[in-house]
């Protein structure tokens, strides 16, 4: 991806590895030279920087979207596709911040991301 100013972004890996920011010189190195693979002209470059990020996941493959509590509400989890799935979630969890009922039936949240599935788990109870 091509960023203001002419920069070339190359990404990315993906690593389960918790709250954790530290960058290897392993996956910056490979992925230095499969983007020189498939551009040649890069061969000779220097990376500029190196960034990690995190993509909250869930430990099932679904993101956790609903009420906790009266006055507490959670939209978070979705992994690689917090971005994608913005807009989405965001017309699922409005009409219950606001006590509402959906607009459309297909905007309910469906069962697998309510937080409920976790009420046994010390992650969300605690
Ligand atoms: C390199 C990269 C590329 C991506 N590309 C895309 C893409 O193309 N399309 C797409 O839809 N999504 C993409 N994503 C995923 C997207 O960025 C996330 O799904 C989205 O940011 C999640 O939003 P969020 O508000 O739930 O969490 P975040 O915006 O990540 O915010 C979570 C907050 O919780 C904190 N936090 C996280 N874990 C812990 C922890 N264990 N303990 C304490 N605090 C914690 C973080 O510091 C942060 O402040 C990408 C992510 C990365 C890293």
């Amino acid at each position: 991806m091509r960023r203001a100013g002419g920069r070339l972004l190359i990404g990315a890996s993906v690593e389960h590895a918790g709250f954790d920011l530290s960058l290897s010189d392993e996956v910056g190195a490979d992925l230095a030279t499969g983007a020189a693979a498939l551009l040649p002209a890069l061969k000779d470059r220097e990376p500029v920087e190196h960034w990690a990020g995190l993509r909250p996941g869930t430990p099932d493959p679904w993101p956790i979207v609903g009420r906790l509590s009266e006055r507490l509400h959670v939209a978070a989890g979705h992994f690689r596709n917090g971005i994608l799935l913005a807009p989405l979630t965001a017309r699922m969890i409005a009409p219950l911040v606001l006590d509402q009922q959906p607009v459309d039936h297909r905007l309910a949240i469906p069962e697998a991301m309510l937080p409920g599935r976790f009420a046994g788990s010390r992650r969300l109870s605690s």
